[in-house]
């Protein structure tokens, strides 16, 4: 989707004119990749109305700056697709929350909620988990071993069969133990079924929660709406948490879900572990998405691999472009060890990952032409360190 969409962007900055033409034709591809990507149909059709209200191209005095008018519309609509304007509640430390997680079953509820427990336990918070999913068998056993592994407490019976009243319990417990996050994990079932929307609806009435979370898979599709909607329609849903965004899924349904619950991401699943579990925000995300970089979420990997006493003067020369080779060579010989390459330079300005030439890690000469006329659209940062990519393949 990203490549698509920044290639798209590209094309349209490299044309001599910018004329209806070539809006048209940039907006075209953009929405055939979006629709690609299993955003649903009237999301992309809403966009594009917007996008060319806005731009009116005849309106526009000489002198402006058509294209960056144009990137900023096409921006401005993704993250406002992205982000309905209700900022969900957040808990406060030290101040006890009740946050549940619905959606159906294999979604990822119960991995989501140790991942939200552990996340939040590394910052310093107290969480807890509570198991209110008695329609699973194993479900009990599946939370206690997340729980243990991440040394976070639980709550569960193999013996009640009533959700409603483990939820109670395990809340008045972790509420007297002075939890601060207290997260009830709730069964899914197969399907949208009346039974399991009556149960969730009596869970959410018994324990009050401050935060309800709809955690959809991102492989499901154009199923995203319809099925967001209806989990809408009977819990007050306040954030989505989209899972598995490490396979093969096109994730254009997790947009849909964003509309059908008038509710933004608040992190994104990226993996079966504990820690592959990341904060999602909508403008770094979208920039990424049109191939203008994410430097903050580039500063935020390097937070993860340079000790602390050094990261000030290292964040320092990143943002004023003043680095050495030396310092770039250590610098990447311990981001390599966080992540595929590609992926941290879909951070650095003009760049996506699908920009990258296939087997890029053991690229040889011939291609090194493509990596200069990638760079030509890279901002100072940008080139440095791809120049340092480029001579430590060579
Ligand atoms: P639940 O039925 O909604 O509670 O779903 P589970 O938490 O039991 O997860 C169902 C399956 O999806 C399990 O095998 C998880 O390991 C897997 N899973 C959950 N989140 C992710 C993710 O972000 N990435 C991947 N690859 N697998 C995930
Ligand atoms: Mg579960």
């Amino acid at each position: 989707l990203g490549g698509s969409i920044s290639r798209a962007i590209q094309q349209m900055s490299n044309a001599t004119i910018i004329d209806e033409k070539v809006l048209n034709d940039c907006l075209n591809e953009i929405t055939r990749a979006l629709l690609q990507a299993d955003v649903q149909f009237k999301l992309v059709r809403d966009m594009q109305t917007n996008i060319k209200k806005i731009v009116n191209l005849d309106h526009l005095a000489a002198g402006h700056n058509k294209r960056k008018i144009i990137q900023q519309a096409i921006f401005n609509e993704l993250c406002k697709m992205l982000d309905p304007g209700n900022p969900p509640f957040t808990p406060k430390k030290g101040k006890p929350s009740v946050v549940m997680f619905v959606g159906l079953q294999g979604s990822g509820k119960t991995t989501t909620c140790t991942k939200y427990a552990y996340y939040h336990q590394k910052k310093g918070w107290k969480p807890a988990l509570v198991c209110a999913d008695t329609f699973r068998a194993g479900a009990f056993d599946q939370l206690k071993q997340n729980a243990t592994k991440a040394k976070i407490p639980f709550y569960g019976s193999y013996t009640e069969s009533d959700p409603v009243k483990i939820a109670v319990d395990g809340v008045d417990r972790f509420k007297k133990e002075n939890c601060d996050l207290i997260i009830v994990d709730t069964s899914g079932r197969h399907k949208q079924e009346a039974a399991l929307f009556e149960e969730m609806r009596q869970v959410s009435e018994a324990t009050k929660p401050d935060l309800v979370i709809f955690v959809m898979d991102s492989s499901i599709g154009q199923a995203a709406f319809d099925q967001a909607q209806a989990f809408k329609q009977n819990v007050a849903v306040g954030a989505v948490i989209v899972t598995k965004m490490d396979g093969h899924a096109k994730g254009g349904g997790a947009l849909s879900a964003v509309a059908a619950t008038k509710s933004p991401i608040i992190f994104i699943g990226t993996g079966e572990h504990m820690d592959e579990f990341d904060l999602f925000e909508v403008k770094p995300f979208v920039s990424r998405l049109l191939g203008m970089g994410d430097l903050s979420g580039f500063v935020d990997k390097i937070h993860e691999v340079v000790p602390t006493d050094q990261q000030h003067e290292l964040v320092q020369k990143l943002s004023e472009g003043n680095f050495t080779l030396r310092i770039m060579y250590e610098l990447f010989q311990n981001l390599s060890k966080v992540g595929p390459i590609g992926q941290l330079f879909s951070m650095l300005p003009g760049f996506s990952a699908e920009l990258m030439p296939e087997g890029f890690e053991k690229e040889s000469q011939q291609k090194n032409k493509r990596y200069m006329t990638m760079m030509d659209s890279m901002t100072n940062e940008g080139k440095l360190i791809a120049a340092y990519l480029l001579i430590r393949n060579l």
